[in-house]
């Protein structure tokens, strides 16, 4: 009877004395001469294979002599019990090997650049280069295996809701959402483009309009945005929008949605997660994705501050800023050094510096002492509630900075102090964004989110009045100080709609031109809707644990923009360009 391949991987000592037929890459292969084992792996795992000449046969043998890592083999032989002192407890398949009787190359491999196991010294850009080897090391299999588990809960978690799944155009109308588009050449058209979407967020509100009430997609995105190292030009969402809703109603079902999700991982989340406003998470944490994990909130003393005479604060206060502080509960032993590096941190998020003071066995200690007058920093470590062994870090500055310095110090004071639990996980919803941003430089209004969010009603009379105090009906989900996604209820009026575009200074022409078909649309019977995009690819950064996009990205890019497997973008022949009607350029010389 002849045999059927078997998973490698999956192997027991129940299997002792079964002849079995495997396949896969060689891995790391030992030659005692007369004894060779080389280890085999497949995508269930590994297993070693053990070549003896008196039980393998001398053919074999000197065929197992010839095999290289990475080769790919054919190999049948017999499962055999390990003895006890041979037994590997960091494989699965420890307790056996398979003693082969035969070996046959089904594909030779060049000496790989490096070998593809968890633990590896090859740099990232060599990685990226030989990523089919990179995507053989178990760690990231296991990534593909999480992610996969993780878009099929979510898929079957909507589909069991009555979301449809439906795709959107690829080659689309450049309608920017705050980021620049990539722009794809018209053939046919020549002088004309398509635009890649930013989002679907256009066609899914003419989805509701058609009357799909519920529609998702697990969509691809693409912004043309200087990268961080966090970024990837093109990712994937989790887009979903409703007709006759509320905020309610989208919170109830993408907490779902995120509880199965991240439950693929072990992390917990309870319905319905905690809700704060915007306004609130700036005051309390300074940050619109507060890491509720641990508590240590900011505190104004902006009040206790003035009049003390201390440069810094009176500067910043004269100067409409403020004086903000945050508590480090047992953080009084903290090191000089320590400290050094968190008033660097502090100006790396643009605050001019920070103050920090201590309190001892009933002794104060702080650089600000002599220049605050001891009754001056006794009043600002009360109104703190500084406590004996207690640390205070206090920021001088314009609001946005302080907020921005105080958010960091207070992740990293959480850290350095065991305030983080990292076992614990923390959802939250911050609500009531501001519908509208402003550039310092130019005074123009920009949409915070994007320019189809629906103002409150009670805020629409400040629409051309005072547009900065406008809330939106937006909110964000964030999971322990990480924004996986945002959304709001839209403007379902076409009045409303050109209103809103008119404060952003888009005139009714260019309102028409960019956006007329969702106008056009918004004139045939719009129901009221809303909905979200989560971000599928931190979703998985987050549940499998790992540091990077790229880790959880089959094939990513790097944060220059290139893929180095394929090394895109590249150049193209001047007859492509000539068909598409684009005048060569050369790239500049470098
Ligand atoms: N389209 C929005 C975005 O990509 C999300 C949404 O409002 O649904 O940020």
């Amino acid at each position: 009877m002849s045999l059927e391949r078997e998973p490698a991987g999956k192997l027991t000592g129940q299997d002792a004395g079964r002849r079995v037929l495997l396949r896969g890459w060689v891995g790391r292969r030992r030659d005692l001469g007369e004894l060779i084992f080389l280890t085999l792996r497949d995508r269930s795992g590994v297993v070693q294979v053990l070549f003896d000449k008196v039980r393998s046969g001398a053919d074999a043998v000197l065929a197992a002599a010839e095999a290289r890592t990475e080769d790919v083999v054919e190999i049948e032989g017999e499962v055999a019990p390990r003895g006890a002192a041979q037994v590997n407890r960091e494989i699965p398949t420890g307790e056996i090997e398979v003693v082969a009787s035969r070996l046959e190359f089904l594909a030779r491999s060049e000496t790989p650049p490096f070998l593809p196991e968890d633990r590896t010294n090859a740099t990232e850009e060599l990685r990226l280069q030989y990523r089919y080897i990179d995507l053989r090391r178990p760690t990231m299999l296991r990534n593909f295996e999480l992610r996969d588990e993780i878009a099929f809960r979510i898929r079957k978690t909507l589909h069991e809701r009555s979301f449809l799944e439906v795709e959107t155009p690829m080659l689309t109308k450049s309608t920017p959402e705050g980021a620049r588009d990539y722009l794809v050449p018209s053939r046919v058209h020549p002088g004309s483009f398509y635009a890649l979407p930013q989002s679907p967020q256009l066609f899914k509100q003419i989805l509701m309009v058609s009357g799909f009430e519920r529609y998702f997609q697990i969509a691809r995105c693409f912004r043309d945005e200087d990268l961080r190292a966090d970024r990837q030009p093109e990712f994937t969402q989790i887009d979903v929008e409703m007709s006759f809703v509320s905020e309610n109603d989208v919170f109830a079902v993408v907490e779902a949605v995120l509880i199965a999700a991240f439950g693929v991982a072990g992390i917990e989340g309870s319905s319905p997660f905690p809700r704060l406003t915007y306004a609130d998470a700036m005051e309390r944490y300074g940050t619109d994705r507060p890491d509720l994990r641990y508590e240590m909130p900011l505190v104004d003393l902006s009040d206790v501050a003035r009049g003390t005479g201390f440069v810094p604060f009176e500067k910043a206060l004269e100067g409409g800023g403020v004086v903000r502080g945050l508590r480090v509960p047992g953080g009084g032993p903290l090191s000089r050094k320590k400290l050094d590096e968190w008033t660097e941190l502090a100006r790396t998020h643009g605050a001019s510096g920070l103050v920090w003071a201590k309190r001892s066995a009933g002794e104060t200690s702080s650089p600000a002492k002599k220049a605050l007058g001891e009754a001056a920093l006794e009043g600002i470590l009360s109104a703190a509630a500084v406590a004996d062994g207690d640390l205070l870090l206090a920021v001088a500055d314009r609001a946005a900075a302080a907020s921005a310095a105080l958010a960091a110090l207070r992740a990293a004071a959480a850290r350095e102090t065991g305030a983080l639990d990292a076992s614990k996980h923390a959802f939250c919803w911050v609500t009531d964004f501001p519908l509208f941003g402003r550039d310092e430089k130019t005074g123009t209004w920009f949409p915070m989110n994007h320019p189809f969010t629906s103002p409150r009603d009670e805020d629409l009379p400040l629409l051309e009045s005072d547009p900065g105090r406008v809330r939106a009906r937006a909110y964000d989900v964030v999971l322990d100080g990480q924004e996986l996604g945002s959304g709001s209820i839209r403007i379902h009026r076409a009045d409303v709609q050109e209103r809103v575009f008119r404060a952003l200074g888009i005139s009714e022409t260019e309102g028409r031109e960019r956006f007329g078909f969702l106008l056009d649309a918004l004139r045939f019977g719009a129901p009221p809707h809303g909905g979200m995009a989560l971000g599928l690819d931190r979703i998985c950064m987050l549940a499998a644990g790992a540091s990077s996009l790229r880790d959880v990205i089959a094939f990513p890019k790097t944060t220059s923009g290139t893929c180095l497997m394929t090394g895109s973008p590249s150049t193209v022949a001047d007859s492509q360009l000539r068909e598409l009607a684009i005048a060569p350029v050369r790239p500049p010389e470098s």
